[in-house]
Formats: C-alpha cells, sequence, structure tokens
C-alpha cells in the first residue's frame, strides 16, 4: 500500500473509531459490534506499525475512549486510569508471557483474573472514609460521580482501618436483573455493561440507587508501595472491599506455593498452567452471575510493573485475553423495513431459526444502512449470529457470500406503508409523513404500551386488528369506540370483550405523567416529564400556556431541562392538532393533572415562581423548602430569571440575590417564609 493510501485509510478508520467511541462511552448505546469496532482497531493498529510516520498524537490507538460527561464535575485522577492491551489466542497469551520475562530478565508470577464487563471506577479513601469515586473519563481526567457510587450497597463507605487509599473496581449490573430492569426501559440497553455505565450517569442518585449494582474491586494504591499484587489484594479484602473470588496465580516461588494453603478458593500452580486457567474461565462464563469478557493477565510483582510503566492506552504489565462471543450460524432469508412512531426505518433481517446460548433467534434488528453497508449484508448471505448482554441478538459478521450475486441490501427509496420519500437524519431513514398508516399503527402501540397507558387486553394483534378494520385510526380512537361493534367478527366472543372494555376503562386511572408518555413527543420521555411534574407542571393546562408564551427560559430554569428539549416543549404543545388530541383524550377522562401530595395544603403559592438561595435554619438541605413550595403550588428554578416572582433567601446568599433584586423579584427571609407557611 502506497503512503497516500495507507494516510486515507487512516483518516478513515480513526473517524469511525471516534464515533463510535462516542456512541459507546458517551451515550451507553453502541452502535457496531464489539468486535466489528475491535476490528478496526486492530487494523489501525497494523496500519501505524507499517507506517509509523502517519501516526497522529492523539490516535485511538494512543488514548482511551473517553467517556468524559459534561453534566459532572471533573477531576483529574492521580493514577493512570487506563484501558488494557488485547489478545485473543493462548498463543499470543503465552507469547507474551515470554515476552515479559525476556524483558524482566526472569521467573515472573502471573496473576489472572475475570474481565468484569461493566463500568471502570475509581475510590478514593482519606483516613478509611469513601471521599470521591471518578469514572475513567479520558484516562487523565474523570468524572466525579460520587453520590451515585454511595447508593451502591457493596461500596464500602467507611473502611476496616483508617488507611489513604485508592482504588480501581468494575461496576456492575448482575446478568439477572439486566433482562428485567430493561424490558421497563423506553430505549433498551444492548448489555448490562451499557446500563451499569448508563446509570452511573445518571443525574439523580435516587435513581440510581433503584438499579442493583454491584462491584469489583481489583486494583489499590497505597501511599507506601507492597511488593505484590497478591498482598494487596489480600489487603484490599481485609480492608473491606468485594474482590472476585474466581482468581488464579501462577508462578514458581514459594510464595506462590503458600498462597494455595491461604487461598484454597485460588486457582494456584505453575506458569504451564495458566493456558488452562483462560480455557476454563471460558468454559464457565456463561454460569457466572455477571457479565465477563475475558480473563486479565497482571504481572504480580509490583516493583516489574513499576519498571514496565505504561503507554498512553495501557498498561505494559497487563493483557486482557478476550473471549469470543457465543455465535451460531445462519443464513439471511429476508430483510423487512418497520416504521416506528417517530417514523424512524428499522431494517429487521428474519433469519433462518437457529439456536444461541440456549435460545431460539428468527429476527434481528439492523439498526440502519450505515450498519448494513459495514457488515457488507446481502439476501442469502451466511452470517454469525450472536446474542449481545447474553440477551439482544445481533449480526457480527458475514461468513460466506450468497450464490446468487445478490449485493449489499439497500432500504428502499419509499416508505412501506405510505410510498412517501424516506429522508436520511443522521445515521437513520425517517418517514416523515405524519399521516403514514404504519406510523400511526406504531404510535397507537406505543400509546397503549405497558410503560404508558398499559391498557390490558389490547395487545399489539388486537391493535393489529381494529387498525386494519379501520375501527380505530388512531390513540383517541381506543376510548370512543365500541368494543362491541366486535362482535360480528370472528375470535370475538362477549367474554373478551368484556375484557378489552374493562382494559380500556382501568388504563383511564394511569396517572398524569404515563399520560404525557404516551403521547410520545419526540425528546419528552420519563426523565423529562418527571423533571417538568417536579417543577411544579403538574397539569396539562400549565405545560400548554408556558409554550404558548415561546419564552425558552420558563423551561430552561429547571436543573435538567436544556435549550433543545425546552424548544421542543414550545414547539409541540403550542401545535394545534396535539392540543385537540388532548382535549378529545381529556374528554375520555384521562387523567391530565398530578395528583397533589396533600390536598389539604392551600394552594398559596399557584403560578409563582421561586428560586432558593444560601442556607437556613429551618430547611436542612434547602430541598426541604423547595418542597414546600411545591407542595402549596409553586414551581422552583435553579437560577433567577425575568421568570422568577420569588427569591427565599437563606444566610449567605450569593449572585442570586443581587440579580433578583434588579429584576425586582420579590425577596422573602426565612422568617417571612414560615409566616407564610403557618398563615396559609
Ligand atoms: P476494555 O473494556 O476492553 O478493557 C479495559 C477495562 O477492563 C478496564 O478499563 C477496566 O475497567 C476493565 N476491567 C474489568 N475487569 C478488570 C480487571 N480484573 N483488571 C483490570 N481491568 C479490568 O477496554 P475499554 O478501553 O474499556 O474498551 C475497549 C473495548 O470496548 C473495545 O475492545 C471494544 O470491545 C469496546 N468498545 C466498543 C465500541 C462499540 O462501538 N461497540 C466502542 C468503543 C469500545
Amino acid at each position: 500500500m502506497v503512503k497516500a493510501e495507507a494516510q486515507k485509510y487512516i483518516n478513515e478508520i480513526t473517524q469511525k473509531l471516534r464515533q463510535y467511541q462516542k456512541a459507546y462511552y458517551i451515550h451507553s448505546r453502541p452502535s457496531v459490534s464489539d468486535r466489528e469496532y475491535d476490528r478496526l482497531f486492530d487494523r489501525l493498529v497494523e496500519l501505524e506499525k507499517q507506517f509509523p510516520d502517519l501516526i497522529e498524537p492523539d490516535s485511538p490507538t494512543h488514548r482511551v475512549g473517553s467517556d468524559l460527561s459534561q453534566e459532572f464535575p471533573e477531576f483529574t485522577h492521580t493514577i493512570p486510569v487506563l484501558s488494557l492491551d488485547k489478545a485473543y489466542t493462548i498463543r499470543e497469551v503465552t507469547e507474551w508471557i515470554e515476552k515479559c520475562n525476556a524483558t524482566a530478565g526472569g521467573n515472573l508470577s502471573f496473576v489472572c483474573e475475570e474481565k468484569i464487563d461493566g463500568a471502570s471506577i475509581v475510590l478514593h479513601y482519606e483516613a478509611g472514609i469513601l471521599t470521591r469515586a471518578l469514572t475513567r473519563g479520558n484516562g487523565l481526567v474523570g468524572n466525579d460521580v460520587t453520590p451515585n457510587v454511595r447508593t451502591i450497597p457493596s461500596v464500602p463507605l467507611k473502611l476496616s482501618r483508617q488507611v489513604d487509599v485508592v482504588v480501581r473496581g468494575e461496576i456492575f449490573l448482575p446478568k439477572a436483573f439486566f433482562r428485567k430492569i430493561n424490558m421497563e426501559l423506553e430505549i433498551p440497553y444492548a448489555n448490562p455493561r451499557n446500563l451499569a455505565s448508563g446509570t452511573l450517569r445518571r443525574i439523580r442518585s435516587a435513581e440510581v440507587a433503584k438499579i442493583p449494582l454491584d462491584i469489583f474491586i481489583y486494583e489499590g494504591y497505597f501511599s507506601r508501595s507492597r511488593p505484590s499484587h497478591t498482598l494487596i489484594i489480600e489487603e484490599l479484602e481485609e480492608l473491606g472491599f468485594k474482590v472476585n473470588k474466581q482468581f488464579g496465580v501462577f508462578g514458581s516461588t514459594i510464595r506462590i506455593q503458600e498462597l494455595a494453603g491461604r487461598h484454597p478458593e485460588w486457582t494456584v500452580g505453575s506458569i504451564e498452567a495458566l493456558p488452562q486457567f483462560l480455557k476454563t474461565e471460558a468454559e464457565h462464563r456463561e454460569s457466572r452471575e455477571y457479565e465477563i469478557d475475558g480473563v486479565v493477565i497482571k504481572i504480580d510483582e509490583i516493583p516489574i510493573r513499576e519498571n514496565l510503566g505504561y503507554t498512553g492506552h495501557h498498561p505494559r504489565w497487563a493483557l486482557a485475553f478476550k473471549f469470543e462471543a457465543p455465535q451460531g450460524v445462519t443464513v439471511i432469508k429476508a430483510i423487512d423495513v418497520q416504521v416506528g412512531r417517530t417514523g424512524r426505518i428499522t431494517p429487521v433481517a428474519r433469519i433462518k431459526p437457529v439456536t444461541v446460548a440456549g435460545s431460539t433467534i428468527s429476527n434481528v434488528t439492523l439498526h440502519n444502512q450505515e450498519y448494513i453497508d459495514m457488515l457488507e449484508l446481502a439476501l442469502e448471505d451466511t452470517v454469525a449470529v450472536s446474542k449481545r448482554g447474553d440477551v439482544i441478538p445481533a449480526i457480527e459478521n458475514v461468513i460466506e457470500k450468497n450464490e446468487k450475486g445478490n449485493s449489499t441490501w439497500k432500504i428502499p427509496g419509499t416508505c412501506p406503508g405510505c410510498d412517501a420519500v424516506l429522508e436520511k437524519k443522521g445515521a437513520h431513514h425517517f418517514c416523515v409523513n405524519p399521516q403514514c398508516r404504519e406510523r400511526r399503527l406504531a404510535q397507537i402501540k406505543f400509546f397503549a404500551g405497558r410503560e404508558q397507558m398499559d391498557i390490558e387486553n389490547l395487545g399489539a394483534e388486537t391493535i393489529d386488528f381494529l387498525y386494519s378494520k379501520k375501527i380505530i385510526n388512531n390513540a383517541e380512537d381506543i376510548y370512543t369506540f365500541d368494543p362491541y361493534e366486535l362482535l360480528s367478527f370472528n375470535g370475538f366472543a362477549e367474554k373478551k370483550i368484556e375484557l378489552i372494555k374493562q382494559g380500556i376503562e382501568k388504563s383511564k386511572q394511569q396517572p398524569f405523567a404515563k399520560v404525557l408518555q404516551a403521547l410520545g413527543i419526540p425528546e419528552i420521555g420519563k426523565k423529562v416529564i418527571e423533571l417538568l411534574i417536579d417543577a411544579g407542571f403538574s397539569d396539562i393546562d400549565s405545560i400548554i400556556q408556558a409554550a404558548k408564551k415561546g419564552d425558552p427560559e420558563v423551561f430552561l430554569h429547571i436543573r435538567g431541562i436544556g435549550e433543545k428539549v425546552a424548544q421542543t416543549l414550545i414547539k409541540e404543545f403550542s401545535r394545534a392538532d396535539l392540543v385537540a388530541r388532548i382535549a378529545r383524550l381529556k374528554q375520555s377522562g384521562l387523567q391530565f393533572a398530578a395528583e397533589k401530595e396533600t390536598s389539604s395544603v392551600g394552594q398559596i403559592f399557584k403560578d409563582q415562581t421561586w428560586c432558593v438561595t444560601g442556607s437556613f435554619n429551618n430547611f436542612k438541605p434547602r430541598e426541604k423548602a423547595k418542597a414546600e413550595i411545591k407542595k402549596r403550588g409553586g414551581r422552583i428554578t435553579e437560577n433567577v430569571s425575568a421568570n422568577t416572582t420569588h427569591l427565599l433567601v437563606g444566610s449567605s446568599p450569593g449572585s442570586k440575590y443581587e440579580k433578583a433584586l434588579a429584576l425586582k423579584a420579590a425577596i422573602i427571609t426565612e422568617d417571612e417564609f414560615i409566616k407564610l407557611l403557618k398563615d396559609g
């Protein structure tokens, strides 16, 4: 390959890797398979080996993919928090061991630990107390997620001794919880790892506490260095950390032999026994309660580690032996196109049924055209199918091209539901026709779905039928059609009809938050709705009125709501068709106001917007004062703006006080506030 060509490839691959890293680390939602990512990464390593002068200083092979988020404060790591070098065969592992021994001049010992597939975390303890928890970030700087990490029961808040120590570990979600939790999410995660790292980045710690995250600690850094990793692991356990018992130590010193006596649960042996440990781990992978994607092999002797040091991407003293994902081989029989409720087009492969890790797979989502192009998928191709995170089927790669000469499959130019020309936005194609029948059908199914109106006995098949017969044409029709019309059709007996009726009737009790979610407004999902209601937008009229004003500030002052969402709220809730839909649903008796926590309390702060600043004697933390305001119908803002009607000031107020004075908001002291609460 000539240099110019190599340069072009390097640029292309680097750009793609960066794009995949963003989806994976920042949004916790990978856009391609790990295998595909690793394939590209290895290709870049190869090219950089051939053309060293083309290596960019910030090449993905030299830097850790960054998961830094602007939502959390940043802190510089005191230890390098990097990725791992990878090997895919036992031969590569043994060669690496030989190389380490050659460099160090001898007889090293190696430990083997399960490579937990979760989110990397660094915990700082001062005098035995947890003071800070940082994500890996870009390896040099991490995000401070301490309040979230504190909610994890297996993270000790206080150690058994008053030591200063920094530890590294992996936060993970046990497999058993993954399926259950993921099913309830609006957009499911691809695997437990992504769900765990997504959870860690939630803004509200109370949300994190609901997810049963767990941790294993695998490295410890004390102010005075220890001679070996095995000693560190023993000390970490003594201090109260949760360490993984699936642990192997291999070497030939007397010290290693002694470990066998002290730790019957460990696998201890000579270096020749190490490959067998890797094979056994691969075999037992499925039976573990947590996800592992390999085994990490590390040099046990700490002084040798210190000599070998790090590249910008990984330590030189450790290597990850990555497992192959369990796979099945099958043929693509057809590719159908599904139209989602937002108009998004999703191609779905219908494959010859194949069993992978115990379940039969016949449909696999192909995400979008880019994904199909990357795999170069064509009808009748023979493909490898895996279950990511043991749950979600995925096509990993083409094993054999079809003999019929079919070329890479393309998404049709028009919508299968309405023939409208499809539009491409980002990686996806969309049907932009709001009247599209397929799209409407998807909207009705979403509306009635478990997470939204939860209409019992009105499943996807019944909705398909009602829609095909034009008995219902939109979600509003569900509450106005007469289920007894169905008596004239086969398969609808009186009993079944009565059950459908009951399901529809019962769904009218779904709370306001669910109704709002059921409307299926883009960007306005569960989290935004919760923020809106918490901030005092507790009925639909207050939202419509605020949107009518056309001033994004009305929503922007709510912590967690950004410019894009504020603009969407204004645009969507000013739309006449949405307002008309809401009016129809309201008439049918759906809940368009949140239940008041204490209806006996007078709504004295209704239509007022309060900001709270400074510290208080009677409201500690000041969230308590905010709760009192909300309880009485007031709205809370985090910043003072033209919309702020009242500022509650405690001692040492800050710049908010000056701003409120300038904007002529009413300034209320703590005593005045208490009086207002008392007098009602
Ligand atoms: P990695 O996940 O392969 O390995 C490094 C991590 O392993 C460490 O940071 C640490 O958190 C973890 N680990 C678990 N147990 C450990 C133990 N006992 N000792 C030490 N470390 C342990 O590397 P990475 O940099 O986090 O991610 C790179 C991998 O992520 C790629 O190989 C790829 O598979 C995947 N990836 C996929 C995409 C995608 O789009 N699908 C994008 C980026 C990365």
